[in-house]
């Protein structure tokens, strides 16, 4: 890299810092705060990732990354890894849990370092209906703008994907707690060998054996999460890095949710609603949702379906975008994103 070409990337200018914070029920979580050469002039931004991944998704090898873009308009940007997070512990993790004990100490952990009183988020897929239930159920007061992209409170998912969640998981859990892209790397066990074999018999797209682990594991496409044409060379590789450990309570759950036809709670604590859309949203934030046309892990109807439930709640208050060439994760890492996807996002945000 020249000395002209590091002068002008962003990430090289960027310092970082985890910052622990203790989940509800003890378990440990971070925050990477990640900050510009300049202090920032805007309040806070939490970023949350999805299933199996880690808050490091964000940031992708293309030239501008949504984590680049917000601190260049001067937001204070906080990464939070939560407990599905591949950077902790592998756990047999929920979206209740998730929601009642990761989010609102994540966002309590900002105001406190802040000094913030709001707290601005953008949600990604699990990170999304996770975060959404917090939400909904009153458990972030201190939220009142979100950006929520792929899935929210009504989850719809291809019809293969539907067979997969109501017959696939429960034979696969006589046999194991999770699923791991990385069998595709390395198959430790029978069962991650037999998930291999099976994998490479069915899916012919790339060579790349963890995207194709990826497209099995979360939707039905080939790929299922991008579109091999919205990623760069780079970030193919990337990506083989990036996909770790899910439990299997986690598909579990979102098995009765499709089935139910929006988010229900499964452990039963007292903090969450039963069914998150038979009452109204105990929240006044301001939700803009964004889903891509193609997306193959969830449909674009679920963004749809939510965005017409928030609606009929509040009236043309809220968002939504639909980003016709774009899938599940492209939204964020897709080699032009910065240019098709960014600008809905950061003008969803500076709105409020
Ligand atoms: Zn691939």
């Amino acid at each position: 890299m020249s000395q002209q070409e590091r002068d002008q990337s962003p990430v090289l200018r960027h310092t970082e810092t985890t910052v622990p914070f203790t989940a509800g029920d003890g378990f440990e979580c971070n925050l990477v705060h990640v900050q510009g050469e300049k202090p920032p002039t805007r309040g806070p931004v939490i970023l949350v990732h999805g299933a199996g991944v880690r808050a490091n998704l964000f940031r992708a090898p293309v030239k501008t990354t949504i984590v680049d873009e917000l601190i260049d308009h001067g937001y204070d940007v906080w990464l939070e890894n939560w407990r599905a997070s591949i950077d902790l512990p592998p756990n047999e993790w929920t979206l209740d849990k998730a929601a009642v004990y990761d989010h609102p100490a994540a966002v309590k952990k900002i105001i406190e370092k802040t000094g913030a009183d709001e707290v601005k988020a953008i949600i990604h897929c699990q990170g999304s209906t996770s975060f959404m239930m917090s939400s909904v159920a009153g458990l972030l007061p201190q939220v009142k703008t979100i950006v929520a992209n792929a899935v929210t409170l009504h989850p719809v998912v291809p019809k293969f994907s539907k067979t997969k969640l109501n017959i696939a998981v429960p034979l696969m859990s006589l046999v194991t707690d999770y699923l791991n892209p990385q069998w595709g790397l390395h198959a430790p066990t029978l069962t991650a060998k037999a998930v291999s074999l099976l994998v490479n018999a069915t899916h012919h797209e790339c060579k790349n054996a963890v995207c194709k682990q990826v497209s099995f594991t979360y939707g039905t496409g080939f790929p299922a999460l991008w579109l091999h044409e919205n990623i760069n060379n780079d970030t193919h590789e990337w990506l083989k890095q990036e996909f770790a450990s899910v439990p299997l309570t986690f598909f579990k759950q979102m098995a009765r949710c499709v089935r139910k036809g929006n988010l229900i709670s499964v452990d039963g604590f007292k903090e969450l609603p039963a069914d998150f859309c038979a009452q109204p949203p105990q929240t006044d934030a301001r939700f803009v949702l964004t889903a891509g046309a193609k997306n193959l892990c969830f449909l674009p109807d679920s963004q749809v379906k939510t965005f017409d439930w928030l609606n009929q709640q509040h009236k043309d208050f809220h968002g939504l975008h639909i980003f016709p060439t774009y899938g599940h994760l492209d939204v964020f890492m897709g080699k032009n994103a910065a240019r098709d996807t960014f600008p809905v996002i950061l003008a969803a945000l500076d709105d409020n």
